[in-house]
Parts: structure tokens; C-alpha cells; sequence
């Protein structure tokens, strides 16, 4: 029998933590034709995340969980799943209901039957999410696929169903600055895709603000395109090529007609618009050198605070 593990990275999730596991039971039912194990990593919860989780993993021998001494992110909950996941099939799930279990019956059977390698699914509405969060969402698709040669697909969750082979070529991609969106594209493979309707959050609120949304955009950029690197060089050998021009006219200009003092607006303009434009390179440089710094680093991509006694390592 195939075995099948769930993860569920959590942070803060207390309130949402009951309705998923009455999901779940209600999902393992409709799929007995496989075992489950379900390994929750607690990302530093503040709240009784922890102890909800302690109390189901009493209670169920297929309940592990890993929690971390601090909150590592959501990407770092989904790379310690990985490698803890026993399972021949790996899939992430929110907590918050926000992918639907209904739909994994489906994804198992495209993976484990029709020869696919993984399952992913896509919101194609974005109902119930601030018009100004899905503006930019949408501008970020968009540009992304524009500068990068990995496939990113608008509206793509990270709930996603794997098979093994799929799982360890992830777990060879053991870079610090994780864009998991971007990694599963990568690692290529066979994707079948599944398309649902925006569910809302069936408790707690959502641990995306806007400007953490923006900082994870920037990652997924500097980690899948150094497009902003040749668009900063472009920019800035377009301005040699104007000033040389703006030169020679000067100087034809003096020898022509004599030099009456003037225009110190537009050249007090000018030398503003200079230098915007290389604090803009150098800061696209910074990023892109700030990455490498963390990564050259190595530091960890978590820290396990505790873990239950069922996990292995
Ligand atoms: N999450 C996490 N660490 C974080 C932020 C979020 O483990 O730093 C988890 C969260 O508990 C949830 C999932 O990631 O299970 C998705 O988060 P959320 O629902 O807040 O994101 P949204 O659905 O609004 O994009
Ligand atoms: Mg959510």
C-alpha cells in the first residue's frame, strides 16, 4: 500500500488546526486505498499551535510533528517536510483549508496512475483577497515569466502532490534563499495541472502582509533571473551614449554661438536623474550580492527546537 505524507507547515494556526483534521480524517476515509502520515511543522507559533499538535499526535500513531525554536518562514517549514517525509508520495497543505482536500483523490491518481510526476494546482479566482494584493500578484506573474527561464504559473499554490523522485531532486536544491514556486518548475518533471475556485480561510488570518509579500517577491526574482543585472548595464550604457551626445552639442554649441550661462535647471535635473539611476544599479547589484552572502553563509534553513519521538534522525 502506498504511503502518503501530508504536510502541513503551521504558524499560528491553533483556530484552523480542528477544522483541518476533521478534513483530513474525512479525506482519509474517502482514500483507503492508501496509508497517510501526517507531519505538521510548527514555524515558531506563538499561540497553542504547539500543544494542539501534541494532543493529535498522542492520539494518532501516523502523527508526527517538527517544531522549530523560532519562526523560519514558510518555505524553511516546507524544505524540514521534505526531509522528514517517509511517505512514497509527498504533498504540502495548508493549514487553513485554503487547499482543498477534495481534490487530492484526483491528484493521487494522475501521479500514481497516469505517470505524471506531481500534482499542482492553481487558483484561477482570486475572490475574497484585497483587489490590490491580486494587481500585484498579477503584475509579478507577468514580469517573472517575461525575465526568467523557469516557469511560473499565475495563481499557483504551493499544494502540490509528489512522487518520490520528485521529492529528491527538491531536497538536492538545498539553497538558503528558497522560492519553492520556482524550484518545483525547475527540477522539470511531468506536471498535471489542477484548477480550482478561491477558497477563503476557514479561521485565523492570513500571515502574508504586504510588504513580507513584496520582500518574497524580490527572492523569487534574484533567485530565477538575472535579467535585473543586464537591464541595469543596458540602462546605464544608454545614458554614456546620451551624455556623449549631450557633450558634443554643448560643444558645438560654445564654438557656434558663444556659452551664455544658463540652464542650471536642467543640469541640476540631470545630475538628480544620474544619480537615482546608480543608486538604483548599484541597489539591484546589492540584492543580488546580499543573496550570495547569505548563501556563501550556509547557515541552516531551520532550527528543531523539539520533535515528536515517531520521527527518525
Ligand atoms: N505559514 C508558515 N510560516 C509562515 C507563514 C505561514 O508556516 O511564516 C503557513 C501557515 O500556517 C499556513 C500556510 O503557511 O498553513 C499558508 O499561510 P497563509 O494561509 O497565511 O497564506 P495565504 O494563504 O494567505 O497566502
Ligand atoms: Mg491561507
Amino acid at each position: 500500500m502506498d504511503l502518503i505524507t501530508v504536510i502541513v507547515p503551521c504558524f499560528n494556526e491553533e483556530a484552523s488546526l480542528p477544522y483541518f483534521f476533521r478534513a483530513y480524517e474525512q479525506l482519509k476515509s474517502t482514500m483507503r486505498m492508501v496509508s497517510f502520515e501526517l507531519l505538521f511543522i510548527d514555524d515558531g507559533s506563538k499561540d497553542n499551535t504547539l500543544s494542539v499538535i501534541k494532543d493529535l499526535a498522542a492520539n494518532h500513531e501516523e502523527i508526527k510533528y517538527i517544531s522549530f525554536s523560532r519562526n523560519f518562514g514558510k518555505e524553511a517549514a516546507m524544505y524540514a517536510g521534505l526531509q522528514h517525509a517517509q511517505g512514497d508520495y509527498v504533498v504540502f497543505m495548508d493549514a487553513d483549508l485554503q487547499d482543498p482536500p477534495s481534490l487530492l483523490p484526483d491528484m493521487y491518481k494522475a501521479v500514481a496512475e497516469d505517470g505524471y510526476d506531481s500534482a499542482a494546482t492553481r487558483r484561477v479566482t482570486r475572490a475574497g483577497e484585497p483587489p490590490i494584493r491580486s494587481f500585484f500578484a498579477r503584475i509579478f506573474y507577468r514580469l517573472m515569466n517575461r525575465i526568467s527561464h523557469t516557469e511560473l504559473v499565475d495563481g499557483a499554490r504551493d499544494y502540490r502532490l509528489m512522487s518520490r523522485k520528485f521529492v529528491n531532486a527538491l531536497l538536492e536544491l538545498s539553497e538558503y534563499n528558497r522560492f519553492s514556486k520556482g524550484l518545483f518548475g525547475w527540477v522539470g518533471f511531468r506536471t498535471k495541472w489542477f484548477a480550482y475556485e478561491n477558497v477563503e480561510r476557514v479561521a485565523g488570518e492570513t500571515k502574508w502582509s504586504f510588504w513580507k509579500l513584496l520582500l518574497y517577491a524580490v527572492d523569487g526574482i534574484v533567485a530565477f533571473s538575472t535579467v535585473p543585472l543586464i537591464a541595469s548595464t543596458v540602462f546605464g550604457l544608454l545614458s554614456c551614449l546620451l551624455s556623449f551626445a549631450g557633450i558634443l552639442f554643448v560643444i558645438v554649441r560654445k564654438l557656434l554661438v558663444g556659452d551664455p550661462i544658463q540652464g542650471w535647471a536642467s543640469t541640476v535635473c540631470i545630475i538628480l536623474l544620474m544619480g537615482g539611476i546608480q543608486l538604483l544599479c548599484t541597489g539591484i547589484l546589492g540584492q543580488y550580492l546580499a543573496k550570495t552572502y547569505l548563501e556563501a553563509k550556509k547557515r541552516p534553513i531551520y532550527i528543531i527546537n523539539e520533535q515528536s519521538s515517531k520521527i527518525k534522525g
